[in-house]
């Protein structure tokens, strides 16, 4: 039995624990996953707001290149080339200062426009760009090129971002050029799109998470921009490509530029610095994240100094430089973000929790359930290991219940046959030994037999009205020489009057019968035993037999397993009673099948008291 709990631990209950332990483990890593998933939600909004951003600046640079053409129309384009300024502030309120080029050869550059009287844009302008536009200093500069020769207006018609098919080798070679190490570190390639939107990964807003050392590095490298400026001269910057677009820091302040290059005269270039400000009024409408997410994030574009030029929820604050996710825009506005909070941080955390606990519970529910259904198979296999071994020992016991008695009639029975007994009395207590064996024989086989019925359910009771006392009497009658002639004093104290039940009277004479030969066997030497029977009031009043002896008792703990089949609290062996655990068992069943019941009460000063309980006969 132990072999097979033990086998059973190994092979249900390890391995379980195994599993409920990693389950455990992964409950422990939900937070990194959910943190992750909503990672990648947020990522996606962000990344969207960023295209549509670049979408928006490339629309408006087709409408700045088309807008050009249009005053080559109506202007020559050496008129236009010194009026630009002038005719660009006017035509497009985005435009702060125009600027025109005239190129020549591969390397010569005239700033034509703007004049330097025109005004203190223009002056400025003009200290801070005119020796890179006239191609005599370089400059570092974050540039998108177009050198597409397909028409503005189709592109911009079919809703195309016109901006595709940019001279990226250009840009990337100009970038390895410049020897920065951010600019060496970011040799990937950029794709044939004009946006070139890069990621911040998971920056986590609230302190309360933890991140791992990976995690870590990864947002390390993440927060380093992935946008590289190029250093060169104007010249070499724009190459032979259309239109574009230039962004340079100066003072800390990002400056923005659109250019186009006139179909007509390809050694024209027009070009604006753009107001930015105005340019961002423009785009504030864009930071809106999916109405779904609205209550969860706050969305905001950020400038390249982390500061909000624009965001979603006007109430909400936060250290904008720790957003939960970000993406940068991509060269057209340098080292700016699309960025992504966390409204209620704790939410997060909250929802971790309320994920760990829920699947906790499961995993201690199933534990538990595993255990508990393993402890009821070990009990239910001890039960039956048990109930085998009883049985086993149910027939030996009955082999030698029946040979004591037949041995003892064969005995007698030869003797008396064989003539060997002259003794008159000798004959008839010889006599009364073969009969009272035959009984005992008798009521053994009788018991197995029931016993067989009642596990087959077939055992079939013949109900009539009936007198307890009357039975009792009977029985104790018939019960009565026997226990004299084995020196008991049965003593009988039966109630006045009728105990009305209705009974299959053999079977509750067969109880009787069992507890007295019980009280027989189990007296330890002392011989006297009473039957009582009489009423029993109370909130339910039954008619009650009772069967007192003064032997040794029940021992404690077992008052129900000797109603048991088979059990045996007295075993054959050590107390040298014979018996086959089957005389209470029967005894309760037939009591039971009357509607009452046969009980064991300890009696006072030593001694078994089994009080058989029937319910009386109403009228
Ligand atoms: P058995 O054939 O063993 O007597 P029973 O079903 O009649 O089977 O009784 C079950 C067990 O109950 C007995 O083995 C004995 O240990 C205990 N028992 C029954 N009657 C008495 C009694 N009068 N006094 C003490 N123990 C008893």
């Amino acid at each position: 039995m132990r072999k097979l709990a033990l086998l059973f631990e190994l092979a249900v209950l390890a391995p379980s624990l195994v599993l409920a332990w990693l389950a455990i483990r992964s409950v422990r890593d939900q937070q990194f996953l959910l943190e992750r998933q909503q990672s990648l939600l947020y990522q996606g909004v962000t990344d969207t707001i960023a295209k549509t951003i670049s979408d928006r600046l490339a629309q408006q640079q087709q409408e700045f290149s088309a807008m050009v053409e249009s005053l080559a129309a109506t202007n020559s384009p050496r008129t236009l080339a010194l009026q630009f300024d002038d005719q660009v502030r006017k035509a497009w309120p985005l435009a702060e200062v125009g600027f025109s080029v005239a190129l020549s050869g591969t390397s010569t550059c005239t700033l034509t426009c703007p004049s330097p009287t025109a005004g203190p844009a223009a002056q400025r302008f003009l200290l801070d760009n005119g020796g890179f536009l006239g191609n005599s200093e370089t400059a570092e500069v974050y540039l998108n090129v177009n050198n597409s020769k397909v028409g503005i207006q189709k592109n911009a018609l079919n809703g195309d971002n016109g901006w595709n098919g940019y001279n990226n080798s250009q840009v990337q070679q100009l970038a390895q050029k410049n020897e920065s190490p951010q600019a060496q570190a970011s040799s990937e390639p950029t794709g044939q799109n004009y946006f070139k939107g890069k990621t911040r990964s998971v920056n986590p807003q609230s302190g309360n998470y933890q991140t791992t050392a990976n995690q870590a590095a990864d947002s390390q490298d993440n927060n380093l921009s992935k946008v590289i400026p190029a250093e060169a001269e104007f010249r070499e910057l724009i190459g032979d490509g259309t239109d574009g677009m230039l962004a340079r820091f100066l003072q800390n302040k990002l400056k923005l530029m659109f250019w186009h290059r006139l179909n007509r005269d390809s050694n024209f270039v027009f070009g604006a610095q753009l107001n930015l400000p105005r340019l961002v009024s423009g785009l504030r409408d864009l930071a809106q994240p999916d109405p779904a997410l609205r209550e969860e994030i706050c969305v905001a574009i950020l400038d390249d100094n982390a500061r909000p030029v624009a965001i979603s929820r006007a109430e909400f604050h936060t250290v904008w430089k720790r957003p939960f996710v970000a993406t940068e825009i991509g060269e057209a506005l340098p080292h700016w973000e699309v960025a992504a909070y966390i409204v209620d941080p704790s939410r997060l955390t909250q929802a971790v929790c309320t994920e760990t606990i829920i699947l906790g519970l499961v995993i201690a529910v199933l534990v538990i359930a595993i255990g508990v259904g393993g402890w009821l198979i070990v009990t239910d296999l001890n039960r039956q290991v048990a109930l085998a071994r009883q049985k086993t020992d149910f027939v030996s016991n009955v082999s030698h219940e029946l040979k004591t008695p037949l041995t003892s009639i064969r005995m007698f029975s030869e003797l008396l046959s064989e003539n060997r007994v002259a003794d008159p009395a000798k004959q008839r207590a010889y006599l009364q030994i073969i009969t009272a064996e035959t009984a005992r024989l008798t009521r053994l086989i009788n018991n197995v037999l029931d016993f067989s019925r009642m596990e087959r359910g077939e055992k079939k009771y013949n109900l009539r009205d009936a007198d307890l006392i009357n039975i009792v009497r009977e029985t104790v009658d018939t019960y009565r020489p026997h226990l004299e002639n084995c020196g008991f004093k049965l003593e009988c104290a039966l109630a006045p009057g009728q105990l009305p039940i209705r009974a299959d009277t053999d079977a509750i004479a067969q109880i009787i019968v069992n507890l007295l030969s019980n009280a027989e066997k189990y007296s330890n030497g002392e011989k006297k035993i009473v039957i009582e029977a009489r009423r029993r009031d109370g909130p339910l009043p039954c008619a009650e037999v009772r069967i007192l002896d003064r032997g040794p008792g029940v021992p404690k703990g077992c008052e129900e397993r000797i109603f048991e089949k088979f059990y045996r609290a007295h075993d054959s062996l050590s107390s040298g009673i014979q018996g086959s655990g089957l005389g209470l068992t029967l005894a309760r069943q037939i009591a039971r099948a009357h509607g009452g019941d046969v009980v064991y009460e300890p009696r006072e000063s030593g001694g078994s008291c089994f009080c058989l309980r029937l319910p009386l006969k109403m009228d």
